[in-house]
């Protein structure tokens, strides 16, 4: 029987990763939509070769480049934030959630609107709105699927456990571009140095991410989100190999670690082949080589981010969407050359500390989150203007 698949975010790094394995048995799938935003020719080509039934880009400037690109293939375009959420209703069974940021909240919680299984990379969505995204799922019976590989390590290490037995969970991070650098040469950091990730090969903005820790910071509340551990349950550890991706502690002392290669497509086939595993293209460690695997304590004076994690979640309400919105602002601005790399993270506590307590403390709707995601971006380039005035 072929399943009815969905991309959003398929001109992306893990968008990609997750075409190579629909397209290496496509008799399995019946493509329903393929999303991007920049990106037209990529977009076009694969929904072309794979036969998609609508291709979205969320630049409603390029409409008619993917149409054009489109011609006489059979396949739909559509443009807009409209038609990216109309995408998201369209039936299927899986749904691969891998837009990145913000944008990518309302596409997913369509998608589980119609009961579809969502693997979710987008963690910026449990960041910014986890109760509601968890409460969608619930209320319209939809299975959410972890594709972050710290979550889906965790997920694993969980299967036929009881969460009651769980004493902690420990996500690692290799520390991205920065981790040996004295902390006085941040200032002068280039986005190209923040750019070169030591082991994974991933988009620009959650390459930087690593290297600030933000990436890591909103994995902490996804973690806290998605499995409800306490935020005292969840702890990061250094590990520059990336080979171990998460432990889950146990309260008789045991630790599972899920080890593989820093490879997405293990994730993203987890998830697809959920609850089955099958085969797939990866690396086989050969740990004898490898010999050794180390771990550290994070420094969290060099990586502030994962001290701000922790406010947010003892903050509760709207807050996470607050340091997700103020987070891809102050990213924005060091791309754009606005702020230094340390920078980023003054910015999003001045954006924290300075929220209306009533923003964060309104009612958990699509709509609120949105409105907060909007003030918080607008009071972050205030933040970085002041900065550079
Ligand atoms: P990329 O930057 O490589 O891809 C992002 C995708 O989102 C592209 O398809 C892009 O389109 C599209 N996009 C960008 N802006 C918008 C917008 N405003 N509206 C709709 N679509 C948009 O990101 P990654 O693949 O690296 O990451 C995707 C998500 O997965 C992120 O949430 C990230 O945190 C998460 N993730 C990624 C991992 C990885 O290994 N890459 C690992 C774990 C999680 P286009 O390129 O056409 O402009
Ligand atoms: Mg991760």
């Amino acid at each position: 029987m072929t399943r009815r698949v969905s991309i959003f975010g398929a001109t992306g790094s893990i968008g990609q990763n997750t075409i190579d394995l629909i397209a290496r048995n496509p008799d399995a799938y019946d493509v329903v939509a393929l999303t991007g935003a920049s990106n037209i020719d990529l977009l076009a080509r694969d929904a072309i070769r794979l036969g998609a039934d609508v291709a979205v880009t969320a630049d409603e400037t390029q409409l008619d480049a993917l149409r054009e690109a489109l011609r006489g293939s059979g396949v739909e375009a559509a443009a807009g934030q409209s038609a990216m959420t109309e995408a998201g209703c369209r039936p299927a069974d899986w749904v691969m959630s891998a837009i990145v940021g913000a944008a990518g909240l309302a596409p997913s919680i369509c998608a589980l609107q119609q009961g579809a299984t969502l693997a979710l990379a987008n963690k910026e969505s449990l960041v910014c709105a986890g109760a509601l995204i968890l409460e969608t799922a619930k209320a319209h019976d939809a299975r959410l699927l972890p594709v972050d590989s710290e979550h889906s390590a965790v997920f694993q290490a969980l299967v036929g456990e009881d969460m009651s037995a769980v004493e902690r969970i420990i996500i690692t991070a290799s520390g991205g571009a920065f981790r040996d650098w004295p902390i006085e040469k941040l200032a002068s950091a280039t986005i190209a140095e923040a750019s070169a990730h030591p082991n994974w090969d991933m988009g620009q903005r959650i390459t930087i991410d690593s290297a600030s820790m933000f990436n890591k910071a909103l994995e902490i509340i996804e973690t806290h989100e998605y499995f409800g551990v306490a935020p005292d349950q969840i702890e990061v550890l250094v590990h520059p190999e990336s080979l171990i991706h998460a432990m889950v502690g146990f309260r008789d002392g045991a630790l599972m670690a899920h080890v593989g290669p820093p490879d997405m497509r293990h994730a993203i086939g987890y998830a697809l082949h959920w609850p089955t595993r099958q085969s797939l293209p990866v690396a086989r460690l050969d740990l004898a080589e490898i010999g050794a695997l180390t771990f550290r304590a994070p420094d969290e004076d060099r990586w502030p981010a994962l001290r701000l994690a922790r406010e947010v979640m003892e903050r509760g309400g709207l807050s996470g969407a607050v340091f997700n919105a103020a987070k891809e602002t102050a990213l924005d601005g060091f791309i754009g050359g606005a702020l230094s790399f340390p920078a980023m993270a003054e910015v999003v506590e001045i954006v924290l500390n300075e929220t209306d307590p009533g923003h964060i403390d309104a009612p958990m709707t699509l709509d609120n989150v949105m409105v907060v995601d909007h003030i918080s971006r607008q009071a972050a380039r205030k933040a970085i203007e002041q900065r550079a005035g």
